[in-house]
């Protein structure tokens, strides 16, 4: 069985190096939006399909799909429920759940609306959300003295009064408290991403008394089968040989 994995994650990384331990046939795919990936082992692909049409496509060299993309990599999981419900290719999506909720956390829906919001908690933000939704962050805090931490610097021209560092996890309850002490960070925002690697700069903020804004999780696509784990996906994989051996 040839297996398509949507990656770009942790979980991803970790589910190609048991499928690979496990002699499956697997090839990983990558985005390709940072210069220097973390590679998982096996066979990797890198780059685009070419949204559904291309993915149809690419799908005739495969017998299952894992989506085991970021939760907020919508676009691509949305290309995948349709190029494997158009090509009858079986889909499973791989989400790690969503941090348990804090009732001391704002939470808003929208990146723009976390950039207000956090305007309004505090004049030094560490905004944690990634290159791609920085320039969201512009027009409400482009006064605020912002520490961006990036894996990689955006194209975008950056205010004065901003500060980026490039770093990539995982990261230490230390190194975390640190950083927000020497910034005098005052508002924490960060995406609803789930798991452990991002997750001392909570513990951080909690401990530094640091408001925090989590932005909510979009609505994952209907119609898929979502596994939380890694081994309840490896479970399917192996569902899935049986049935094609
Ligand atoms: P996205 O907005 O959902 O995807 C936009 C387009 O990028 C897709 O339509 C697809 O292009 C291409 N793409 C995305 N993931 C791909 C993959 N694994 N393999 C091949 N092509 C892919 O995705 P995104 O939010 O920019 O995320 C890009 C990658 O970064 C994903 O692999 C994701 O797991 C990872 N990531 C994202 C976040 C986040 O916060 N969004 C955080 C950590 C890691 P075509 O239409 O041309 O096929």
């Amino acid at each position: 069985m040839r297996l398509l994995l949507l990656g770009g994650t942790s979980e991803a990384r970790d589910l190609a190096a048991h499928l690979v331990a496990g002699r499956v046939d697997v090839t990983s795919s990558l985005a390709g939006r940072v210069a220097e990936p973390r590679l998982p082992v096996g066979k990797v692909r890198i780059g685009g399909f070419g949204g559904v049409t291309g993915l149809r496509s690419a799908l005739a060299g495969y017998d299952a799909v894992v989506d085991a993309t970021h939760p907020f990599a919508l676009g691509m999981s949305a290309n995948a429920v349709a190029a494997c419900a158009a090509t009858g290719v079986p889909l499973l999506r791989l989400e790690r759940p969503g941090w348990e909720p804090d009732e001391t956390w704002h939470y808003a829906d929208s990146h723009e609306e976390a950039a207000a919001l956090a305007g309004r908690l505090g004049n030094r933000p560490f905004l944690t959300v990634g290159r791609q939704e920085l320039a969201r962050f512009l027009p409400s805090l482009r006064r605020h003295a912002v520490l961006a931490r990036v894996v990689q610097a955006p194209e975008l021209a950056m205010p004065e009064t901003w500060e980026l560092v490039t770093s990539r996890g995982p990261y230490t309850l230390a190194g975390e408290t640190l950083l927000m002490r020497e910034h005098r960070s005052d508002v924490l925002v960060t995406k609803d991403s789930g798991g452990t690697y991002t997750w001392p700069k909570m513990e951080a903020a909690a401990s530094l008394d640091v408001p925090v804004v989590v932005i909510r999780r979009p609505a994952a696509p209907d119609a898929v089968r979502v596994v939380n784990t890694v081994e309840a996906a490896l479970g399917w994989v192996k569902e899935q040989s049986c049935a094609f051996s």
